[in-house]
C-alpha cells in the first residue's frame, strides 16, 4: 500500500472541530496528514508525523479542503458574450437567453459538448475544486437530457437532471405537456445518469405546481430534490424545497422571513460532532449577482437564523460564466459580509451539506484526500488576494492534478 505524507502544512483547514484553535474551520498548525489508498489515514503535528513512501512538502503554506462546488452547468454550447455586453450596457437579465444556448447545444456533436464539460471541469480543478456537481438542461429533449447527463457522468459523480430549466420554444404555449414529458419518457432516459433532480422555479420558468410535480417523479425513481430557487424575485421555490426535504435550494436572493423560517426550522438528527443540522442548505450564487449586475442575497440573514450555507460557481454561459470557487469566496466576504471562515466552510463543507455528502469538504481520518495546497500561508488569502491565483497544487483522491 502506498503512502503520501503532506508535510510542513503552516495552517491546514480540517473543517473538522475542535481543531487546536477550534472554530468551524477546525484550524491546526504546524500539521501533516498522511495518505492512504486516496483517503485521509493520519492528521497531527508535523513533529509526530509517520513515515511514509513519499513525502510533499507544503513549505508552511495553508492546506485546505477541496472545494465542493455544488451548483454548475457546464454541458452546454456556444457562449453568450455579447449578451453579457449588452446587459453591462443597461439590459436587464430575465433568463430568456437559456434558449439560445438550448438551440446551440442541440445542434452539437457530442465530442464538441464532451471537450466544453472537460475543460471547464479542468479549470476548476486548477482552481481548487476537486468535487463538481454538473446539471443537464440545455438540450430539454429526451435525447439531448440523456446525452447530456451521461457526458457529465464521465467527469462527475455528482449529476442532475434539469430538464425543467426552461419551456423549450417548441412547448411555449402548452407547458402541461413539457411537464407531461419531463416526468415520464425523458425522466426514464436521464436517470440512469443522474444522481439529482432540479427545476428552475420562477416566474418565466416552472410555477410552483409544476415543480412540485416534476420534483416528486423524481423523488419516486431515487432521485435526490435540489430548487433554483427565489433568484429574480420573490416566491414559492424556497419553502416548496423544504417542504419536499430538498438537499439544497439554490440562489436564495429575494427572501421573506418565512422563507428564512423553513430553512431554519427543519432539522435533521446527525452522527457528526455538531449534532444537527438544518436539512436544506441554502446555496448563494454570488457570481449570479455579479454577473448580472444585481443585489446579492443577504448571507447574513441565513446564517444569523441558523442556517447551512453553501458557495457555488452556478458556472454557465449565460448569468455566471465563472468556475472559479476562489472568486465566489472573495465576493461572498467583499460584497454579503461574510467572514472569511464562513465563506470559506461554505465552499467546502457547505457545498459537501449541499450534496449530502460527508467524505469530502472535511479532513479528517477516513474522508476523502481531496485537497489544496495554497500559494499563500493562510485562508484568509483567498479573499484578502482576489483574481490572484493562489491555488499551487490540488489532489484528488490523494493524487496530485
Ligand atoms: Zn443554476
Amino acid at each position: 500500500m502506498s503512502s503520501l505524507l503532506v508535510d510542513d502544512i503552516g495552517e491546514l483547514v480540517t473543517n473538522d472541530p475542535p481543531g487546536d484553535e477550534g472554530g468551524p474551520l477546525g484550524i491546526r498548525r504546524d500539521a501533516a496528514l498522511l495518505v492512504e489508498e486516496g483517503r485521509v489515514a493520519w492528521i497531527g503535528p508535523s513533529r509526530d508525523a509517520p513515515a511514509a513512501d513519499r513525502r510533499l512538502d507544503a513549505g508552511g503554506a495553508a492546506v485546505l479542503p477541496g472545494f465542493v462546488d455544488s451548483h454548475a452547468h457546464l454541458v452546454f454550447a456556444g457562449d453568450r458574450a455579447a449578451e453579457f455586453a449588452a446587459r453591462m450596457a443597461g439590459q436587464p437579465y430575465t433568463g430568456g437567453g437559456i434558449r439560445t444556448t438550448v438551440g446551440a447545444t442541440r445542434a452539437a456533436s457530442d465530442d464538441e459538448l464532451r471537450a466544453t464539460v472537460r475543460r471547464l471541469r479542468g479549470e476548476a480543478m486548477r482552481q481548487g475544486t476537486t468535487t463538481m456537481e454538473i446539471k443537464s438542461g440545455y438540450g430539454l429533449t429526451i435525447a439531448d437530457e440523456a446525452r447530456s447527463l451521461a457526458i457529465a457522468a464521465e467527469v462527475s459523480e455528482e449529476t442532475t437532471f434539469l430538464g425543467a430549466h426552461v419551456v423549450p420554444a417548441e412547448y411555449a404555449d402548452r407547458p402541461d405537456d413539457y411537464v407531461g414529458l419531463v416526468c415520464g419518457p425523458m425522466l426514464a432516459a436521464a436517470a440512469p445518469h443522474a444522481r439529482w433532480i432540479d427545476v428552475f422555479c420562477e416566474r418565466g420558468a416552472f410555477d410552483v405546481d409544476h415543480a412540485r410535480a416534476i420534483l416528486a417523479c423524481g423523488q419516486a425513481v431515487g432521485l435526490g430534490v435540489r430548487v433554483h430557487a427565489n433568484q429574480l424575485g420573490p416566491g414559492p421555490g424556497v419553502q416548496l424545497g423544504v417542504e419536499l426535504g430538498a438537499a439544497s435550494v439554490d440562489h436564495c436572493t429575494h427572501l421573506t422571513d418565512a422563507d428564512v423560517d423553513a430553512l431554519a426550522s427543519a432539522r435533521y438528527d446527525c452522527m457528526c460532532a455538531d449534532g444537527r443540522h438544518t436539512t436544506t442548505v441554502a446555496t448563494l450564487l454570488p457570481g449570479a449577482e455579479f454577473s448580472t449586475r444585481s443585489p446579492y442575497p443577504d448571507a447574513r440573514r441565513l446564517l444569523d437564523a441558523g442556517v447551512t450555507v453553501a458557495l457555488a460557481t452556478d458556472c454557465n454561459p449565460g448569468s455566471s460564466y465563472t468556475s472559479s470557487m476562489p472568486f465566489c469566496v472573495a465576493l461572498a466576504v467583499r460584497e454579503m459580509r461574510m467572514t472569511p471562515a464562513e465563506a470559506v466552510w461554505a465552499a467546502t463543507a457547505g457545498g459537501a451539506r449541499a450534496l449530502r455528502r460527508d467524505d469530502v469538504g472535511v479532513l479528517r481520518p477516513g474522508a476523502r484526500a481531496d485537497l489544496m495546497i495554497l500559494d499563500a500561508p493562510s485562508h484568509l488569502h483567498l479573499a484578502y488576494r482576489p483574481g490572484v491565483p493562489l491555488i499551487r497544487q490540488v489532489l484528488r483522491n490523494g493524487v496530485p492534478q
